[in-house]
């Protein structure tokens, strides 16, 4: 690890209103390496009050951001982007320490927040309104696109920095101020870091607040409180659901993009090239550990490819190697935490006694998990049908084509998803019946490019993430309508 120095070495304090400081809350987060358990830093957490002043700072600041010039605002962006590439090593530092990560996956979620910045760079130069025609003589009629106001952002721990930048990015970039609520686990790559990155690009004071306090506790005021016009929030269907709920049904009627659970099906139809779906599918599931919203979840193999994909997966997944995040060649590092750890065991040991067959699997150490992989799994044990979230997946079969569409769209959830055949149109046509915001033909369902819609159907949430699309979330329309000569009323 590189040993850290300067301002990006300590983040012990919030960021509100411009000004770095204690919360006035009187609990202290104390945030863990998930590796090793050691102090990673105690931030006093914010409350209310600080949440209020983050808001209200926000929208001050927002009103004077959103009149300067689409260079200005873009040449901040750039500014981030470079202090990326300048501090690449720090900052995959502290995703590899705070959220547990592997040195591969923390160099993924720093290409693509790095990815995302770069991308919202442009945006102030690409949104434009409309010129429309009038049924009403002498109407000229114009759509003005214009910035939300304030946006909230809330991130999981997962992909913190990454999570939280595709909304700051955009929001930032277009004129809006934003606050970020981090996840509890994640406080620095969720929020800390960016405030710090955002401040040495020039970012104008108060524009961008940071505030490190418990869902449970400042989390219902944070998305309805009056100020913000859009939550963005990225993290577990059943907050998401909530977060919806209050922001239709609170005081403060409000847009929101919801980002939530997934459950991908991996397809593997018997024609399929089988040394790539395997290695697809290690990749698709292994990937930090499954904890990630489009990890696979379920793998469903046609009849005539089943048996040899079950030995040949089995094969590669005991060849990962499990420990040291830091180390090069680790594959799975350490589960998050250890509530989320219990949870993982709970589902091993549920999947027994539903009579899953135990293909893969190995004993747990400190807080790291191994790789465990069930055959001939149905879609009604809990292992198909709920969010895994860690190292572990199910197998099941399918007895044709027809019958794994079937298994791929059982699912409340219907984020990401997979299919892998030889005949690239078959695929294709079997992509467009998968219920999910992104199906991959001959890849693995965990995909997110800066300028590609990204986002879920049915429960896996609301809304589209990424280039054009997030020009869309960010932005809002008015219609301006200006009448040349004087109307003629009905009376
Ligand atoms: P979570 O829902 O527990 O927490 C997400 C965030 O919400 C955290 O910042 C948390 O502090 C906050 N929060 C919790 N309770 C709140 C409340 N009552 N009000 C407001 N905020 C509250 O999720 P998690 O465990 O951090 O992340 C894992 C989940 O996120 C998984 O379900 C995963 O699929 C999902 N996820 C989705 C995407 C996506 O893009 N669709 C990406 C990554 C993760």
């Amino acid at each position: 690890m590189t040993q850290l120095a300067g301002k990006y070495a300590a983040f012990n304090q919030q960021f509100i209103a411009g000004v770095w400081r204690d919360g006035r809350d009187s609990t202290v987060l104390q945030v863990n390496n998930p590796f090793d358990g050691s102090l990673l830093t105690e931030i006093v957490q914010a409350d209310r009050e600080d949440l209020d002043e983050a808001y209200r700072q926000a929208a001050e600041a927002q009103k004077q951001w959103a009149a300067t010039g689409p260079a200005e605002r873009a040449a901040v962006l750039h500014r981030v982007v470079q202090i990326f590439d300048q501090r690449r090593e720090e900052i995959i530092d502290w995703i590899i320490r705070e959220s547990g990560s592997t040195r591969l996956k923390a160099q993924i979620e720093w290409g693509a927040a790095r990815g995302i910045t770069l991308e919202s760079a442009s945006f102030p130069a690409r949104v434009h309104g409309r010129i429309l025609t009038s049924n009403i003589p002498g109407k000229e009629s114009r759509v003005y696109r214009e910035p939300l106001g304030v946006v909230g952002v809330i991130s999981p721990w997962n992909f913190p920095l990454h999570l939280s930048q595709r909304s700051v990015a955009p929001a930032l970039a277009l004129g809006n101020a934003v606050v970020i609520k981090p996840a509890s686990d994640t406080p620095v790559t969720g929020g800390l870091l960016l405030a710090r990155i955002y401040e040495e690009a020039g970012l104008p004071a108060g524009l961008l607040s940071v505030l490190v306090g418990s869902g449970a506790k400042i989390g219902d005021a944070f998305v309805d409180h009056e100020v913000p016009k859009f939550i963005s929030f990225t993290g577990s269907t059943p907050v998401g659901l909530n977060i919806g709920r209050l922001a239709s049904g609170g005081k403060h009627l409000k847009h929101v993009a919801l980002e939530l659970g997934g459950n991908s099906p991996f397809v593997v139809l018997a024609d399929a090239d089988l040394e790539q779906a395997v290695n697809a599918a290690v990749m698709g599931k292994f990937l930090h550990q499954g904890q990630i919203c489009m990890a696979i979840n379920r793998i469903i193999v046609e009849d005539g490819l089943y048996e040899a994909f079950v030995t040949r997966y089995a094969q590669r997944v005991n060849t990962l190697k499990v420990g040291d995040p830091d180390d090069a060649d680790t594959v799975i590092g350490p589960i998050i935490n250890a509530r989320q750890l219990q949870g993982l065991v709970a589902k091993i040991d549920r999947a027994k006694e539903e009579g899953a067959k135990v293909v893969v699997q190995g004993d747990v150490v400190g807080q790291l998990l191994p790789p465990h992989v069930f055959a001939d799994v149905t879609a009604d044990m809990e292992i198909a049908q709920e969010e895994i979230f860690g190292p572990l997946v199910g197998i099941q079969r399918a007895v044709d084509e027809a019958h794994a569409l079937e298994l791929a769209n059982h699912s409340e959830f219907g984020l990401s998803s997979a299919v892998f055949t030889r005949d690239l149109e078959r695929g294709v046509r079997f992509a467009r019946q998968v219920k999910a915001g992104m199906t991959h033909v001959n890849d693995i369902p965990v995909n997110d490019e800066a300028h590609a819609p990204f986002g879920g159907e049915k429960n896996s949430g609301l809304g589209r993430f990424n280039g054009e699309w997030a020009i869309e979330e960010f932005t809002t329309d008015h219609w301006i309508s200006v009448q040349h000569t004087p109307r003629h009323y009905p009376f």
